[in-house]
């Protein structure tokens, strides 16, 4: 029978905006007592304020150890050891590789993978004490797949897998259970101006459904839709010429598909080439 899901202490990262608000709601409505840590503390707050139940908003900067930490820390005191820690927080930047600014590549790898190795750094090791606990992380189906223009985000997902996959390895019989989602394209301003391939769009509740079912659940790795992660791996027996004509009808072109680059000016502007945000305390 799956756990029930009534009270765990779940702490979100990025769960000011897009999925990770989603799985907020999604999981206070169940019953979870909820923290969302975002760098964005005000939109945190505002977003606490419209979800149901007693949702925390903290300050959280993935990329900024001490500030991640003290988050933790401050979901602890406030609400108990922490259940379930879903690492959320992401960016993408969309264009051509020898386009891509540096600042835009590093603030990826920062946030997008070292974000996610800090957050098991920092959760895994007081869950795997107590001899349960749960880190669930939103990767992207570019963790299997890379489609053009969005090169060093995949680099980012497929590392994210890698490294879980390892880590899952170093954490079997501790009671410590991790899980990777894999959703395609989902509609948030992460996403503003791409295409989905062959794939639908998703919305931000049917990633926040997958997460709580896990919750109830846990199982490592999860697609949305369901079919692609299989299919992906499935393309991988295929020798590479077929796979390569296959691919390039299931997978978008993102730089095709971005004939105006101003759908992610504004986007890329905040999270990837404008100014850093200075992060803020809990
Ligand atoms: P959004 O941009 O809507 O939300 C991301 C949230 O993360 C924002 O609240 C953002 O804050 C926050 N954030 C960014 N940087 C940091 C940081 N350094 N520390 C803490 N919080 C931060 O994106 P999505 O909801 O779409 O993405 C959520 C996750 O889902 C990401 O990991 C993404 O890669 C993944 N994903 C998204 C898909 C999609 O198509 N949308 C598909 C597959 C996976 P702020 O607004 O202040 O920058």
């Amino acid at each position: 029978m799956g756990r029930v899901l009534v009270g765990p202490v779940v702490a979100i990262t990025g769960g000011a905006r897009g999925i990770g608000r989603a799985v907020a709601a999604h999981l206070a409505r169940s019953g979870a007592r909820v923290a969302i840590g975002d760098r964005d503390l005000e939109q945190a707050r505002a977003s606490a304020g419209q979800l149901p139940g007693k949702v925390e908003a903290l300050g959280c900067d993935v990329t900024d150890t001490s500030s991640f930490s003290l988050f933790l820390q401050s979901v602890r005191e406030r609400l108990g050891p922490i259940d379930v820690l879903v690492n959320n927080a992401g960016l993408m930047w969309v264009g051509p590789f020898d386009q891509e600014p540096e600042e835009a590549a590093r603030r990826q790898i920062e946030v997008n993978l070292h974000g996610t190795i800090r957050g098991v750094k920092l959760a895994a090791p007081a869950m795997r004490e107590r001899g349960r606990g749960h880190i669930i992380t939103i990767a992207s189906a570019a963790a299997r797949l890379s489609p053009a223009g969005e090169s060093t985000y995949a680099a980012t997902k497929h590392g994210v897998l890698g490294y879980l996959s390892g880590v899952r390895s170093e954490l079997r019989g501790s009671g410590v259970q991790l899980s990777v989602v894999l959703p395609g394209v989902v509609r948030t301003e992460l996403a503003a101006g791409t295409a989905t391939g062959a794939a639908r769009l998703l919305t931000p509740e049917e990633v926040a459904r997958a997460v709580a079912g896990l919750v109830r659940r846990p199982r490592f790795e999860v697609s949305l839709p369901a079919h692609v992660g299989p299919l992906a791996r499935w393309a991988q027996v295929l020798p590479q010429g077929l796979r390569d004509f296959l691919l390039r009808l299931a997978v978008p072109d993102q730089i095709a598909a971005l004939a105006d680059k101003r759908a992610r000016h504004s986007y890329e502007e905040r999270n990837l080439t404008g100014p850093e945000s200075a992060g803020e305390e809990p």
